[in-house]
């Protein structure tokens, strides 16, 4: 095969001139803390939290330094105790048991299905047994569970539900956005996100007291009045003094790089789409490999694909990922006990108490990843999917699950 894909898989694409121009203006004038402004002036961040939580459709947004920051204050400012249990998926990324442990949590992983979604009887089972009243919903590579069964089960084992949505910024259930299901919202703007300013997170909510408790946590310095998506000074009487400052703030510079993207981010989600169908189209062809299937109902953003080669033993793991980087396609494998790059699987978090999660693990062992930025053009799509295509047939499958 003469076939050679050329393209890096961390490229995103260059920040665009309105942010540029945003950005300069910023740094000319010095204030680049949120709270550093002149009278009466909105500052950048200000301005950011109210068009995303316009954008969102929901009263309130804080933007901070992280997406994994935002998951832990959500989670403190929801009110969670030392040592409470925490329901989370078992397929997600490090920040999410890193924010469950880091804010004194205890991580409770719930098994996922052949489409990579949170197993719903598993979810009931260890909500009962365990008393958790918290789930960390993680939207793991854009992968939406069915909503309204989800909001049953939080109905019947009375949780409360916290997104992570670093992989849905944008994407919908049914016409509601992720985010929108429960107390909170988690938003990653981190440079492999939907949005990039290198590093930051938003909490989005429509919860009065609980943004005034997440906006203290930040580390407000009692300034709170200065925001652009917060409740009335007066739900803050009565938490700030009681809320640990915890500082994490978003700076203005970060912000005028993302007020910008807002606006592009319908138009971007259609360009991923477009890439993701053209290699989900083709993987489909290919014997050995499953493509998760997605409900009607959901509305992703193909910022990313993952396929399944069940069966798939560990050294043809390693054969397959090889065979492709030579070719210049850069795998990921969710099956592999030691992490490498931004794969995870939760025998790495050693942190957190063991857990059997044997069908989960089955899953994860034949489950591959590849990143879709927006720099590959539709060619690039079609000619990587070519290359996986011939790697995997060449993999010799005995049984098949
Ligand atoms: C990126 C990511 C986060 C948060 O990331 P930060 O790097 O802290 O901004 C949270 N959850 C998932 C699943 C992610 O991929």
């Amino acid at each position: 095969m003469t076939k050679e894909f050329k393209k890096s898989f961390t490229q995103q694409e260059a920040i665009g001139d309105e942010s540029i121009a945003l950005a300069v203006e910023v740094l000319e004038s010095g204030r680049l803390h949120r709270y550093n402004t002149l009278d009466g002036e909105p500052s950048q961040v200000s301005l950011l939290e109210q068009e995303y939580a316009a954008y969102q459709g929901v009263r309130y947004c804080l933007a901070c330094a992280s997406g994994g920051y935002a998951l832990g204050i959500a989670l403190r400012a929801a009110g969670l105790k030392n040592n409470e249990s925490v329901l989370t998926n078992m397929y997600t990324l490090a920040p999410v048991p890193g924010a469950i442990a880091g804010s004194g949590g205890r991580a409770v992983f719930i098994e996922i299905d052949k489409n990579l979604v949170l197993d719903l009887d598993d979810l009931t089972q260890k909500a009962n047994s365990s008393g958790a009243r918290f789930l960390l919903l993680s939207h793991m590579r854009g992968h939406i569970v069915d909503m309204e069964k989800l909001a049953d089960v939080v109905k019947a084992c009375n949780l409360t539900l916290i997104e992570d949505c670093a992989h849905t910024m944008g994407a919908k259930w049914s016409g509601t956005r992720s985010g929108n299901f429960g107390l909170a919202g988690c938003f990653s703007t981190q440079t492999y996100k939907h949005m990039n300013s290198g590093e930051g997170g938003l909490i989005t909510t429509n919860d009065a007291e609980f943004m005034a408790r997440c906006i203290m946590m930040s580390g407000s310095y009692m300034l709170y009045e200065r925001h652009g998506a917060a409740p009335d000074p007066d739900v803050f009487k009565k938490i700030r003094l009681q809320t640990p400052n915890q500082s994490g703030r978003m700076d203005n510079l970060r912000a005028a790089i993302l007020r910008p993207q807002i606006g592009k981010l319908e138009a971007n989600i259609l360009r991923w789409n477009e890439r993701y169908a053209i290699v989900e189209a083709k993987l489909r062809q290919v014997k050995n490999i499953v493509v998760p299937n997605r409900d009607e109902k959901e509305l992703y953003v193909g910022s990313s694909i993952q396929f399944r080669i069940p069966s798939i033993s560990e050294k043809q793991a390693f054969d397959f990922i090889e065979n492709n980087r030579k070719l210049g396609v850069e795998i990921k494998w969710f099956g592999s006990d030691n992490p490498s790059g931004f794969t995870s699987n939760h025998k790495s978090w050693q942190y957190v108490e063991r857990q059997q999660l044997d069908r989960s693990d089955l899953i994860l062992s034949g489950l591959f990843d590849l990143r879709l930025p927006l720099t590959f053009s539709k060619q690039d799509c079609g000619l990587l999917a070519d290359i996986i295509s011939d790697c995997a047939e060449k993999v010799t499958i005995n049984e098949r699950d």
